[in-house]
């Protein structure tokens, strides 16, 4: 640890007495999440995992309707597991990093096969398993077999640097918070899985980035940054650089009968494998678009309109281009005409954007 563990001398006698007072504050005040352990009895490891996946970089409140939908379709890992992939990637549709999806379907493919459908409880077994990285594989040990591991998402992250003042800044600084973080965690075997969601609660509704509500805070007796007044100033972050600005076009092209053009991505790469509208290249201003091969006979007309989309590493600004009557167009297999009317679920949101715009003119 460095220089910020000189000043911030707290025992481990009392992280046992905190941990304590965070777990009576999450039996009164603990949410009500569906996948969380209910009436005494233990959480169920698919729901757990499931919520896990789709809260990444996801808030709890846009994830509901996907964990109900999925559960409601697919109600066991096994179920999941037999789903037709486009199928599972529709309905994730919306939520965003769909590389997640892509795991998702291809885990729950070997717990169903090599596990026969039960989750493996250790974390480093979890950790195998595709798209289940380091937290996701604590959150699940911990929350659905209640193992003693040290779970740290963004919300705990924040919580720990204002409870032991860290000032090292971030994503640098990752290994000095997680054994920060383990302080609270490390051997803890009695309710580690109600400890870390309680965490999770007191970082979205107390802990939060700015008017931290502290005089209600389980944690307020030992806090070294409300103690110094500064837990507003935590967690430091190293600036990020500034994200590029990217442009493209979006194509919208009929046939004789009115079915419009579709195409599914390659398997590699951003919205992998998802449905799409055709679009161009996308590069940065200047940057020569470059439209697919089979469409460059297509005579567009300019739609006038364009929309704007934000990606983690950069943003985007795709102009709409429009053609009908297209039929004798030499198309590769990714290609499809598809009737639009029952398509826009089917899109990730950068392409839902485009598709919306075009169907206000759509006969
Ligand atoms: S006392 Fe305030 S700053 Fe400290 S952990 Fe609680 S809410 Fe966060």
């Amino acid at each position: 640890m460095t220089s910020s563990s000189k000043t911030n001398k707290i025992t481990q006698k009392e992280i046992g007495e905190y941990r304590g007072q965070v777990l009576v504050w999450y039996d009164k005040h603990g949410r009500q999440l569906p996948w969380r352990n209910q009436n005494g009895e233990a959480a169920n490891p698919y729901h757990v995992w499931l919520c896990e996946i789709m809260c990444q970089q996801t808030t709890v409140q846009a994830v509901m309707p996907y964990y109900t939908k999925f559960l409601s379709t697919w109600p066991t890992v096994h179920d999941l597991a037999n789903a037709d992939n486009d199928d599972v990637m529709a309905a994730w549709a919306g939520l965003g990093y769909y590389a997640r999806a892509r795991n998702l379907h291809k885990c729950a493919k070997v717990v169903s096969q090599d596990f026969n459908g039960k989750f493996p409880p250790s974390q480093d077994a979890l950790k195998e398993l595709p798209g289940i990285g380091d937290y996701t594989s604590a959150a699940i040990a911990a929350i659905a077999f209640n193992q003693p591991a040290t779970v740290m998402d963004g919300n705990i992250e924040r919580i720990m640097s204002r409870f032991f003042a860290i000032k090292d800044a971030l994503p640098k600084a990752k290994p000095i918070f997680k054994d920060y973080t383990a302080r609270f965690f490390d051997g803890y075997t009695e309710r580690p899985g109600d400890f870390a969601q309680a965490l999770m609660d007191i970082g979205s509704s107390i802990c939060t980035p700015k008017n931290s509500k502290c005089m209600i805070c389980p944690l307020l007796g030992g806090c070294k940054a409300y103690q110094q007044n500064i837990q507003e100033t935590l967690p430091i972050k190293t600036k990020k650089k500034p994200r590029p600005h990217k442009f493209g076009e979006v194509y919208w092209i009929e046939n004789e009968h009115g079915d419009v053009l579709f195409h599914r991505r390659p398997e590699n790469g951003l919205l992998a494998g998802m449905i799409a509208l055709p679009t161009s290249s996308w590069g940065i201003k200047g940057h020569n678009t470059q439209m697919p091969k089979s469409l460059e006979n297509i005579d567009f007309q300019d739609y006038n309109e364009s929309v704007d989309h934000v990606f983690t590493h950069f943003d985007l600004t795709l102009s709409l281009k429009k053609s009908i009557k297209n039929n004798a167009l030499f198309l590769d297999e990714n290609f499809f005409w598809k009737s639009p009317n029952d398509m826009a679920d089917k899109l990730p949101t950068v392409f839902k954007k485009p598709f919306v715009q075009f169907m206000i003119n759509y006969k």
